[in-house]
């Protein structure tokens, strides 16, 4: 993929989801990492439902300390893996504790030496956390990267050093959360929804889906996701007729320059 192509769709993303955020509810950088530790293989939704109850009791390492794996185990019963989660989440408090003053760490070593966080993990905290530049590749991002070519790679680690190296600097520190959204609710991994996909003329990918080919389960409550986001093509074009608007009130009022800027970045 050409550098032209990149910077047009990251340009798009942007003017539909000008600040992407992650789905995990946190507070503090402390309520992020346990909330990024406790969603491998589980949903967003499942973590957010947890840790609701669970961050209103701990909301600190010390707090969770006093908690108790007991107690911080029966609070995310409902998330896969909670038993291994649970013991991890307590050791990971033990050594905040002991080595940080009960603070996390905004440093990618210290991090991956906490049980149960490793390198993507580290990669979500350090970015969203603490607006770091780094790139936390996960399933939705792998598959987006190699389907539209803006960085293919063989492995997980590949992808996010050709994402570091090819990703416009200006969408380096948001470009985790729209690869992100976009494989989670258009680019999904069964029947990706190529005829609504605001990026579909810039994409590679040679499978495209066509207009009527149905999308598998889960597409009704993601397409509905999906809209809410400002992810479809859509919204996309919603968000141009909106640009170019904006641009003819600001030219009327003498921003000609400013209103020029604006339009061509979509
Ligand atoms: S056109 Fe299809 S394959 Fe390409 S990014 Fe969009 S949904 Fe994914």
């Amino acid at each position: 993929m050409n550098p032209a192509k990149r910077e047009q769709i990251f340009a798009r993303w942007k003017a539909a989801n000008p600040e992407p955020k992650t789905e995990l509810a946190y507070n503090s950088p402390f309520e992020l990492l346990i909330s990024v530790l406790l969603s491998a293989q589980a949903t967003d939704v499942s973590v957010n439902n947890a840790t609701k109850a669970l961050y209103a009791e701990a909301d600190t390492a010390e707090k969770m300390l006093a908690l108790g794996e007991e107690r911080v185990r029966h609070h995310i019963r409902t998330i896969g893996l909670f038993n291994t989660k649970a013991k991890n989440v307590i050791k990971t408090c033990q050594i905040l504790h002991e080595r940080h003053n009960g603070v996390v760490p905004a440093d990618r070593e210290a991090l991956e030496a906490l049980p149960g966080v490793g390198r993507k993990t580290a990669n979500v905290v350090l970015n969203t956390a603490f607006r770091q530049i780094a790139m936390a590749v996960d399933t939705h991002i792998f598959r987006v990267s190699n389907r539209t070519a803006i960085a293919p790679g063989k492995d997980v680690v590949e992808v996010e050093k050709k994402l570091l190296k090819f990703v416009p600097r200006e969408y380096l520190l948001d470009a985790h959360h729209w690869l992100i959204l976009h494989g989670r609710y258009i680019c999904v991994a069964r029947t990706p929804k190529c005829p609504e996909c605001p990026i579909n003329d810039l994409c590679e990918f040679k499978q495209k889906t066509q207009p009527g080919q149905k999308a598998k389960s889960g597409s009704t409550k993601k397409s509905a996701a999906a809209k809410k986001t400002g992810l479809t093509k859509k919204a996309h074009s919603r968000t141009k007729a909106s640009s170019r608007k904006k641009a003819s009130s600001a030219k009327q009022a003498g921003s000609t320059i400013k209103a020029k800027t604006k339009s061509n970045r979509v």
